[in-house]
């Protein structure tokens, strides 16, 4: 499944709305291509004392929620189209779920695909246990 695809998927939810003055949500939504080929999509909440949580973190949510972790493909865009690359505490915990996702193609811009690999490139993981 191509990039574009999951861009339009991602799309269709990263809607910004405000629920009161507290708490907004959809200013970025992710979409996630598992290696057993489903897409799970998720969208950031904002909140005061910053309790809300990124799109990847709830698109990893809805994954776990079906019982999967390795992760071929990840992106997350704005609601005007624009891609944007995973947050320190995204990129930790997508590779906390599976060791597997070093492998995972993360596209951090318009037109630049990465592994997560390249994202955490000193990772902390690898030194602590390789085999989690
Ligand atoms: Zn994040």
């Amino acid at each position: 499944m191509e990039f574009s695809v999951l861009k339009e998927r991602a799309l269709t939810y990263a809607k910004y709305q405000e629920v009161n003055r507290f708490v907004a949500f959809g200013s970025v939504a992710s979409a996630i291509l598992t290696t057993q080929g489903n897409v799970y999509v998720g969208i950031s909440i904002d909140t005061a004392c910053s309790m809300g949580f990124c799109a990847e973190h709830s698109a990893i949510a809805e994954m776990l929620k079906h019982r999967e972790v390795q992760i071929e493909k990840l992106i997350a865009v704005t609601e005007n189209g624009e891609v944007v690359p995973p947050c320190g505490r995204c990129r930790e915990l997508v590779t906390q779920v599976s060791p597997e996702n070093y492998n995972t193609q993360v596209m951090v811009n318009a037109d630049t695909v990465v592994t997560m690999k390249d994202l955490l490139p000193f990772d902390w993981k690898p030194t602590v246990d390789k085999n989690w």
